[in-house]
């Protein structure tokens, strides 16, 4: 009996892979190529653009927490003149909880390693990140590895009204009993999202702030994951869909270029991707994790899909009201991911854009291999831990 039985087992809805299979999967094959993968230059590099500019609430006092980002940097990385307004309003700010040393957002990288790719839009998504759509001046990038994502502090109704209007406005729980699957899917992709958010909250934990002390915090895990069934098996959902994306866009990503001017690095990552995406033991225990194909078949398919678009787009566009940069950082890498596996699945040889060869830009392909070994690293801590986070629950 593996550990994650006892949460749930059989088929994961809307996917074609069961959750022992998928467990047995992500430990023996998935998790340790993602883990190497996702620490080689050409992954741990991601071009973002960080400010909180949020379309949505102007008026509410959340840009003051552009202030609260720009104070997590080492000081020496800013002009004299900018340095003292942010550490005052770091000293009355009570919103800003994350001007310690492990939030530090590394801005010190190389431009030069993100030429030579292309510059297309992803209709999926709301910010047009390229080059010529944002000043290159306003974007940041980011050492991954440097910045963890983990608990940062991030709570309350800033928190709150984002996720809010997440569910409520862009992806409603669809009825129980819904049957048509394509309304099921933007909410279960959410969903799992969130689950995933907060398993890595839960797994990386500041549990005594004045020793300054981080762990796992098993009880947070039960209590926002694992004592919801659909949770779970929604992250499983999420999981499965992109890895179905990634496995889809195998031959593209094989021939990608990873050169980042280190060639034995850079050979590294082309050796990982391909052991990912044309992996046997994948292939043949599970070779298609989601059938995209059933989808947008009926009569009101074109349509369907078009107003799950916009969803999807306004979700990405809430992404730069998220009130902490960590998150914000992490949150618009892994929409942007999202934004990829779903370009992937229903933009490229759908009925819109029959004749399009898939393109990607450079940093859908660094956030959809995040995204996914976020995704991995959370359905293996979900796994592991449910037993002991389900015993520590019944020892209270
Ligand atoms: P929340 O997680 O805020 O959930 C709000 C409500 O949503 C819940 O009450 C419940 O009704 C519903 N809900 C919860 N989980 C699910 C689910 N899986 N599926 C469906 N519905 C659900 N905090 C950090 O410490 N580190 C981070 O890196 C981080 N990243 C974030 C990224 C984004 C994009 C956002 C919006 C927030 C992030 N946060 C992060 C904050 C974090 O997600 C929580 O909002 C915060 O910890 C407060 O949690 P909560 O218990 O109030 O519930």
């Amino acid at each position: 009996c593996s550990p994650g039985s006892r949460i749930k087992s059989g088929l994961v809805e809307d996917c074609s892979c069961d959750y022992e299979t998928v467990d047995y999967l992500n430990e023996e094959v998935l998790y340790p190529i993602l883990q190497e993968l996702v620490t080689t230059p050409f992954f741990r590099y991601f071009k973002v653009k960080l400010w909180c500019d949020c379309p949505f609430w102007p008026d509410d006092g959340m840009c003051r927490l552009r202030d609260c980002s720009v104070c997590e940097c080492p000081e020496n990385e800013f002009p004299e003149p900018f340095k003292m307004p942010f550490n005052r309003l770091l000293a009355d700010d009570p919103i800003c909880q994350e001007g310690k040393p492990e939030a530090t957002v590394d801005r010190s990288l190389d431009s030069k390693v993100f030429e030579g790719w292309v510059e297309i839009d992803n209709p999926w998504t709301a910010d047009d990140e390229t080059d010529n759509g944002i000043l290159s001046t306003e974007m940041t990038y980011v050492n991954l590895q440097l910045n963890p994502e983990r608990y940062t502090g991030y709570v309350g109704p800033s928190a709150r009204r984002i996720w809010e209007a997440i569910y409520t406005e862009n992806c409603p729980k669809y009825p129980s009993g819904e049957i048509c699957q394509e309304k099921r899917i933007l909410y279960k992709l959410i969903s799992g999202l969130h689950s995933s958010i907060s398993v890595h909250i839960a797994s990386d934990y500041l549990l005594n702030e004045a020793t300054n002390m981080w762990g796992q915090n098993l009880e947070l895990l039960y209590e926002r994951v694992l004592k919801h069934p659909d949770r779970v098996e929604n992250l499983y959902f999420t999981f499965q869909f992109v890895l179905r994306a990634v496995t889809k866009a195998a031959d593209y990503l094989e021939q990608a270029e990873y050169s980042t001017g280190n060639l034995e690095e850079d050979l590294k990552t082309q050796s990982l991707v391909r052991q990912l995406v044309f992996n046997p033991k994948l292939q043949a225990a599970c070779p298609v994790p989601f059938d995209e194909a059933k989808l947008w078949q009926g009569e009101s398919g074109p349509e369907l899909k078009q107003q799950i678009q916009k969803q999807f787009r306004n979700i990405s566009a809430l992404m730069d009201c998220v009130g902490c940069e960590k998150c914000r950082l992490w949150g618009k890498l892994q929409v942007l991911g999202l934004g990829t596996a779903l370009k992937i699945l229903f933009s490229v040889d759908g009925q819109t854009s029959k004749d399009l060869p898939l393109q990607l830009q450079r940093n859908e392909v660094i956030a959809l291999g995040n995204l996914l070994h976020r995704l991995s690293e959370s359905v293996k801590f979900v796994h592991e831990m449910a037993p002991s986070s389900e015993n520590i629950m019944k020892g209270q």
